[in-house]
């Protein structure tokens, strides 16, 4: 597939389009098809983050490139961190990529 100034924005769960398009603001053809993001298409959104938190895994803070994702339950959060749930507001949290690691080896 060639370049376009022109891409569809994909969702960072399930990797399908979410309905969102981007475009190269100086219209160059520099996009591919498809482009990661980190918007939730609706359906993941109602499916996921209704009642859970995404947990977003980079290697450094400084980092834009996401190296995994976890969706995380309301109601286990403060079982699994030990901490306080977020707000309903906070749908995505960042954090280390080896956090993420350590959830599943778990
Ligand atoms: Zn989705």
């Amino acid at each position: 597939m060639s370049k376009s100034y022109v891409s569809m924005a994909t969702c960072p769960i399930c990797q399908e389009p979410n309905g969102t398009i981007l475009m190269d603001k100086r219209i160059k053809n520099s996009m591919e098809q498809y482009t990661k993001t980190l918007d939730p298409c609706d359906k993941c959104e109602e499916k996921y983050l209704k009642d859970g938190i995404m947990l977003i895994g980079k290697e450094s803070e400084n980092s834009k490139e996401v190296k995994g994702i976890a969706v995380i339950k309301r109601k286990v959060w403060s079982k699994v961190f030990n901490l306080p749930t977020p707000n309903k507001k906070q749908k995505f949290i960042f954090c280390d990529i080896k956090i993420l690691e350590h959830l599943k080896a778990n």
